[in-house]
């Protein structure tokens, strides 16, 4: 049933949202969260994957056909491709993705895609293995490349790579036009299209990506 279209306080019709379906990260970016991690949430403090997809399914009934899961981390909430699987199915979502870190993509990414997830955002900040430690405070460059190249394998998933990108860590991306991002709190800054030549699918050709695979050291 077609509802009253959702309107922002500028009088905008809203057609997107973000889902976050956890607090929780296996990554400690500098600019996110402290070394320790935070007083994260109860389980059941958190809406469940039901829950989510009601929330979607009246949502998408008031004109919001985009919506991206994040979190925190997506991939670490368990079992993540049955709320894809659920959201996937609903016939007024046009275009849903999911923007993750990539440390847990390798493993996960055939189920996603099979429950009907294509499009992935991989969140990557720099591609010297030292400064990816700096930056995230984890020795995990390697398995995000792997679920990258994991990720490629599935040739109907778009896969888009971007970061938030400061002084000569832009140097380390070869041909990617990238722009600076307002930094604020976990969840607030902006990665779109940072680095649209790694893009596969809808907005480009996937090269990109297998570029940045392999000119990772
Ligand atoms: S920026 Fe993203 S990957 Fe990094 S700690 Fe925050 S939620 Fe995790």
């Amino acid at each position: 049933m077609l509802r009253e279209p959702l309107i922002d306080g500028h009088g905008r019709r809203i057609a997107d949202v973000r889902v976050s379906v956890t607090d929780r990260c296996n990554f400690r970016c500098q600019y996110c969260m402290p070394a320790e991690g935070l007083p994260w949430l109860n389980r059941d403090a958190l809406l469940s994957y039901e829950e989510i997809e009601r929330l979607v399914r009246l949502l998408s009934a008031m004109g919001v056909h985009d919506v991206r899961l994040t979190g925190g981390e997506p991939l670490v909430r368990r079992e993540l491709w049955r709320l894809v699987e659920k959201l996937s199915a609903l016939e007024d979502v046009h275009d849903l993705s999911l923007t993750t870190n990539g440390y847990l993509l390798e493993r996960q990414v055939g189920d996603l895609v099979r429950a009907g997830l294509r499009r992935v955002n991989v969140s990557l900040d720099a591609l010297a293995p030292d400064r990816f430690f700096q930056l995230t405070r984890r020795d995990s460059l390697k398995q995000v490349l792997e679920g990258l190249a994991a990720a490629q394998q599935h040739p109907e998933l778009m896969l888009g790579v971007d970061g938030v990108h400061r002084g000569h860590d832009r140097a380390e991306l070869p041909d990617a036009e990238l722009r600076n991002h307002p930094l604020g709190a976990c969840g607030q800054h902006e990665r779109d299209a940072v680095a649209s030549p790694y893009a596969k699918g809808r907005e480009g050709d996937g090269r990109g990506v297998a570029q940045l695979v392999q000119s990772a050291p």
